[in-house]
């Protein structure tokens, strides 16, 4: 099946209803030109996915356009690719200073961010960025009782917005919110630590369904609304019964557009930049980290592993290459700042021990890649290090996985990701344990090309039969 005919499946679930996502940022930027504001499309799946059955549904999008353009006068605008596929409507959730310093920065992005990826050590508790998150989820909440139906479905995302769900059921008790978390849900003996545990879950029970990525998350959650709510929880449904109604609670690992990833892997432009890249390099064994600059991501203890495989292995000092991709993130958050500065030196520090024949092993590109660069990166790369401490799904190891068309890559995966569910031919390692990470280098390099072709097939079949649109389709499967 196509992209086109599994969004014609999609078009049929929303074909008597209109879809209206919230989540924090809008899937488009505003941005100046000399013929007045353009609408500029972001590249993540949840986009890529959306955005064709939004235009289908004459649906609308919800969110803050992120503070990086010019001022938005306009309430709503419709967004388009061309003028025969239909448009949809964005509504701008305009931010004050405040809000985006409390509300985004700190309670979003140092409480829950951290205590959701089970760094408790990294959370920060403070009663004044709690207020601004409660009151700006109450303004989101008013945004899109402005705007819905009860035929609508209303789909809100992220932990940014946990307690949209109950105020948009308080208040219009016929309107059903679902839910999806992005990041994974923590145990509740992490989560109990949160002052307000509470009033988060109670948030979240206002949805009609709260969607996980797997199993784990899920589950977490369901203990910690037994034992800290008191409520009798279905764990063999996945159920929870909350004031005479039911909220369905579930798991739906997210993917990516896999034939667009592989479409773009087989494109002559990024066989082009394959090939030059390789004749730069030459025969040096390509290791690739891509991440956004985040303390989840593992990037500091996977450059130890990297320098203690130099170590143990004298006769590839020179013989291979870290191509470490990071994009910067939340820049304004201190915890960002002090990371960064830790793996600029640790960087540092190993290309200067180990630089030799004119060659640092590891080269650091610090910015934001077009999707070709990429994928090219992700062809070229003889192994892929993905070693998140934490991380809910990862999308960066499915990305490699259907850019391999060579299939002559190894996957060493964090047991820590979502994906390691579902990526079980990868190298799976604990991150934390250096010394392993640096053996699973050793193992991915001497593996016999017939067993990388062998795992790497395994899964991008998987890949292929579970992308974005079907995320979409089982959350929403058996909707009424
Ligand atoms: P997170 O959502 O925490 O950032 P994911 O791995 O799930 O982590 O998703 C990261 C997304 O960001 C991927 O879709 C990936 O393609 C994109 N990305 C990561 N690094 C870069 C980069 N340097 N340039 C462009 N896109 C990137």
């Amino acid at each position: 099946m196509d992209a086109r005919e599994k969004l014609g499946e999609l078009s049929n679930l929303f074909a008597s209803r209109r879809l209206v996502v919230v989540s924090n940022r809008l899937p488009y930027n505003p941005v100046r030109t000399s013929k007045g504001i353009r609408y500029v499309k972001g590249s993540g799946g949840l986009v890529t996915a959306l955005d064709p059955i939004l235009r289908l549904c004459n649906g609308l999008w919800i969110g803050w356009d992120g503070g990086t353009g010019p001022p938005m006068k306009e309430k709503r605008v419709a967004v388009s690719e061309s003028d025969d596929e239909g448009s949809y409507q964005l509504r701008f959730v305009n931010l004050t200073e405040k809000e985006i310093s409390h509300y985004y920065y700190s309670f979003s992005n140092r409480t829950l961010w951290p205590l959701f990826h089970n760094f408790i050590g990294m959370s920060h508790f403070n009663s004044a960025h709690w207020k601004t998150y409660f009151k700006t989820n109450a303004y989101f909440a008013g945004e899109i009782l402005e705007e819905a139906n009860p035929s609508d479905v209303i789909w809100v995302q992220d932990y940014h917005l946990c307690l949209v769900p109950n105020f948009i059921r308080y208040q219009h008790p016929e309107l059903r919110p679902y839910f999806f978390l992005h990041t994974p849900f923590p145990p509740y003996d992490t989560f109990r630590v949160l002052p307000w545990r509470r009033p988060i879950l109670e948030g979240l029970l206002g949805s009609e369904k709260i969607g996980f990525h797997v199993k784990n998350y899920a589950d977490n959650f369901l203990d910690c609304v037994e034992k800290i709510l008191n409520v009798p929880v279905d764990r063999k449904r996945g159920a929870i019964e909350v004031d005479g109604r039911e909220v369905r609670v579930s798991s739906h690992p997210i993917s990516i557009d896999y034939d667009a990833f592989r479409d773009i892997a087989l494109t002559n432009r990024v066989t082009g930049r394959v090939q030059k890249h390789r004749s730069q390099i030459g025969d040096r064994i390509v290791i690739l980290g891509v991440d956004r600059l985040d303390y989840t991501k593992g990037i500091k203890e996977r450059l130890l592993a990297v320098e203690r495989f130099l170590e143990k292995h004298g006769k590839f000092r020179h013989r291979i290459l870290l191509i470490q991709v990071a994009v910067p993130s939340r820049t304004r958050v201190k915890e960002y700042r002090v990371m960064k500065r830790e793996v600029d030196e640790t960087i540092g520090r190993i290309n200067g021990r180990f630089t030799g024949e004119g060659w640092p092993p590891i080269q650091y590109i610090y910015r934001s890649l077009s999707r070709e660069e990429l994928v090219a990166y992700y062809r070229l790369a003889d192994i892929a290090l993905i070693t998140p401490g934490r991380d809910g799904m990862n999308l960066i190891a499915k990305e490699y996985v259907a850019s391999q068309v060579d299939k002559k890559g190894v996957l060493i995966l964090s047991e820590f990701a979502g994906a390691a569910e579902e990526l079980t031919e990868a190298l799976l390692v604990n991150p934390y344990d250096i010394e392993t990470v640096s053996d699973a280098i050793y193992k991915a390099i001497r593996m016999s090309s017939a067993q990388k072709k062998r795992r790497m097939e395994k899964m991008q079949n998987l890949g292929s039969r579970w992308d974005i649109y079907c995320w979409v389709r089982d959350f929403f499967e058996g909707i009424e």
